[in-house]
C-alpha cells in the first residue's frame, strides 16, 4: 500500500480538512482540550510538558539577558487601565470585567451582589499595572535600566478562539523594561525579538520571518511592534512571538521619571514583549502529519519512550531489566547540555495500539525490546521524523553512543522540511492587484492548494491596506531582510514602493 492509500492515524487528514485536522492532533495526541468555558482549555500533562520546556529555554535566555522575574495580580482597577488611552481602546473589546465581589441567594438562585466602586479587569497585558510600579521603583538613573519579567495568565476575550492558536486565557511570559535612551530601548527590543527567533527556529523547530509590523498592526500604545511570524501548513500565518518598543507613551501615561547624571528629569522608554502558548500551536500546525504530533526532541516532554514487549510470563522480568537498564544507560547521556528525557510505557495494554499512542503523541524516538532483543543486545528504533516509521533494529551499544546525534539530527530534519514546505509556498512573483487577488480569493486553498505568503514591494500607506480587507489578508511584517525594490510598484495600488512587505491569511 502506499502512503496515500495507508490508513492514516488521524482519521481527518490535512487534505481533507485542515482545521478539523488540527483538532483531531490536538485530541490524539492528548496535548489539551475545550473546557466548559467557551476558548479556554484544559492543558494535559503531555501538552502541559512542551510549554514546560518551551519555558525552561526561554526563561533561562530571560536571564542571561538580564532580567528578573516577578509577578503582579490578575485583576487591574479600571481608573488605572484608563490612563493609556490607545492601550485602552485596543483592548476594550476583548476584556473580562469583575463587577461584583460575591454571591448571595435570591429567589432561590445564586446571584452576584457587592458591587464594586471601581471595576476590576483580568490583565489581558500588565503594562499599566507594571508602569505604576516603575513609576514607584524608578527615582535617578542609576535605578536604570529597569528590566523585569512574569509568566503569568492573561485574558482577552476572543470571539473566534481555536485551541492554543487563539484561546481566551492563555499563559504567557511578558517582559516590561525601562531605559535612559531611546537606543537602548530600542536595542533591548531587538534583543529581545532575536531570544524569540532562537527559542523558535532552534528548539520548536519552525522557521519564521522577523520583522517591523506595519503602523495598523501595532500592539495598542506601541511606537514600533517587531514581530516574527511563522507558516503554517494550510499557508497561513500566525504571529509567534512580539517585542515593542512603546516610546514614552506609557511613561507619560504612568509617570515614569528618572532625575538625569546632571540634575535634570527625563521620563524614561520602555518596551514590553511576549510569547505565550500559542507556540505550541505553531509547532502543532508546523510539525504534524495525518498520524499525529511530531515533536522537536528539544521542546519534547520525553524525546525517548521505551516499550517493553512482553510476550510470556517466563521473559517478562528480563526484558523489563533490560528495558531498566537501556533507560538508566540513555538518561545518562546529554543532548543540549541537558540528560537525555527517556521514559517506558509500562502500561499493560496492545502493543501495537500503544505504539500507535506515542506515534500521535509525536515522540521523536520509540524504542521496542523484546526477550530476542535482551538476548542479542539489540533494539528497535523507530524515528516519528521518518516518514515510512519503518523500525531499524540495532546494537544497544551503537543507539546509546549515538543518541544525542541522532536526536540533533531529528531536530534538523523537522527545521529542515518545514523550511523546504515554506519555500514553496513564498511567491515573490506577484507584481499587481489582479494577480494579488486571484491568489488569495481561490477557494479551498488550503494545505491541498498553493496559498502561502505573498512577498512583494508596498507603498506603505493606510489607503492602501483597504484593499486587503476583503480578501482577509494583513500585512504580516515588513521583513528586516528587504530586497531590492528600487523602481518597483506597489503590488497593491501601482504607485512608488518604499517598502517590501509579506502578506498572508493568518491565524
Ligand atoms: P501581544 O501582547 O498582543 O503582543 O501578544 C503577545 C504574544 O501573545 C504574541 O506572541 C501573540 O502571538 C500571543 N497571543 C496574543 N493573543 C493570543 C491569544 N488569544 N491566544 C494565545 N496567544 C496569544
Amino acid at each position: 500500500m502506499s502512503s496515500a492509500q495507508r490508513k492514516t492515524a488521524i482519521r481527518i487528514t490535512r487534505a481533507e480538512d485542515f482545521p478539523a485536522w488540527y483538532q483531531e492532533v490536538v485530541k490524539e495526541a492528548e496535548m489539551a482540550e475545550p473546557s466548559g468555558v467557551r476558548g479556554c482549555m484544559v492543558i494535559r500533562p503531555w501538552g502541559y510538558g512542551v510549554w514546560e520546556q518551551i519555558q525552561k529555554r526561554l526563561d533561562q535566555r530571560i536571564r542571561e539577558t538580564g532580567h528578573q522575574n516577578c509577578y503582579f495580580p490578575i485583576f487591574i482597577p479600571l481608573d488605572l487601565i484608563e490612563k493609556e488611552a490607545s492601550h485602552v481602546e485596543g483592548f476594550a473589546k476583548e476584556m473580562a470585567v469583575v463587577t461584583h465581589h460575591r454571591l448571595i441567594q435570591k429567589d432561590g438562585k445564586l446571584v452576584p451582589d457587592g458591587q464594586l466602586e471601581v471595576p476590576l479587569v483580568v490583565r489581558p497585558t500588565s503594562e499599566t499595572v507594571i508602569g505604576e510600579a516603575f513609576a514607584r521603583w524608578i527615582r535617578s538613573y542609576r535605578d536604570l535600566p529597569l528590566k523585569i519579567n512574569q509568566w503569568a495568565n492573561v485574558v482577552r476575550w476572543e470571539m473566534r478562539p481555536r485551541v492554543f492558536l487563539r484561546t481566551s486565557e492563555f499563559l504567557w511570559q511578558e517582559g516590561h523594561t525601562a531605559h535612559a535612551s531611546r537606543d537602548e530601548a530600542l536595542d533591548e527590543t531587538a534583543m529581545m525579538l532575536e531570544v524569540y527567533r532562537d527559542l523558535s527556529e532552534n528548539w520548536l523547530a519552525v522557521p519564521v520571518i522577523a520583522g517591523e509590523k506595519p503602523e495598523s498592526e501595532r500592539f495598542p500604545g506601541a511606537v514600533e511592534t517587531h514581530c516574527i511570524e511563522a507558516m503554517m501548513q494550510d499557508g497561513k500565518a500566525l504571529q509567534a512571538g512580539t517585542s515593542h518598543f512603546l516610546g514614552q507613551n506609557f511613561s507619560k501615561a504612568a509617570n515614569i521619571q528618572y532625575q538625569t547624571r546632571d540634575g535634570g528629569l527625563e521620563l524614561a522608554y520602555t518596551t514590553s514583549w511576549g510569547a505565550s502558548t500559542r507556540l505550541i500551536g505553531a509547532l502543532i500546525m508546523t510539525h504534524s502529519d495525518d498520524d499525529g504530533l511530531r515533536l522537536p526532541p528539544a521542546v519534547a516532554p520525553s524525546q525517548i519512550v521505551i516499550l517493553p514487549i512482553i510476550r510470556d510470563e517466563a521473559s517478562a522480568a528480563d526484558v523489563m531489566a533490560a528495558v531498566d537498564a537501556l533507560a538508566a544507560r540513555l538518561a545518562a547521556e546529554r543532548y543540549l547540555d541537558l540528560p537525555v528525557r527517556v521514559e517506558v510505557d509500562r502500561r499493560d495494554m496492545n502493543a501495537g495500539e500503544k505504539r500507535w499512542s506515542w506515534i500521535k503523541r509525536g515522540v521523536p524516538v520509540i524504542l521496542e525490546v523484546g526477550p530476542r532483543d535482551v538476548a542479542s543486545g539489540s533494539v528497535a528504533v523507530t524515528e516519528r521524523v521518518a516518514l515510512d516509521q519503518k523500525k531499524a533494529i540495532i546494537p544497544q551499544d551503537e543507539l546509546v553512543s549515538g543518541i544525542a546525534t541522532r536526536l540533533a539530527l531529528i531536530q534538523k530534519q523537522l527545521f529542515d522540511q518545514a523550511v523546504a514546505f515554506r519555500a514553496t509556498r513564498i511567491r515573490a512573483d506577484i507584481t499587481d492587484y489582479d494577480a494579488f487577488r486571484a491568489f488569495f480569493s481561490k477557494e479551498g486553498s488550503d494545505f491541498a492548494g498553493d496559498l502561502g505568503f505573498v512577498r512583494a514591494p508596498w507603498c506603505g500607506t493606510r489607503e492602501s491596506e483597504t484593499k486587503l480587507d476583503d480578501l482577509g489578508v494583513t500585512i504580516r511584517c515588513l521583513p528586516y531582510d528587504q530586497g531590492d525594490i528600487a523602481g518597483r510598484a506597489c503590488v497593491l495600488t501601482g504607485a512608488p514602493a518604499t517598502v517590501e512587505a509579506i502578506f498572508a491569511k493568518s491565524y
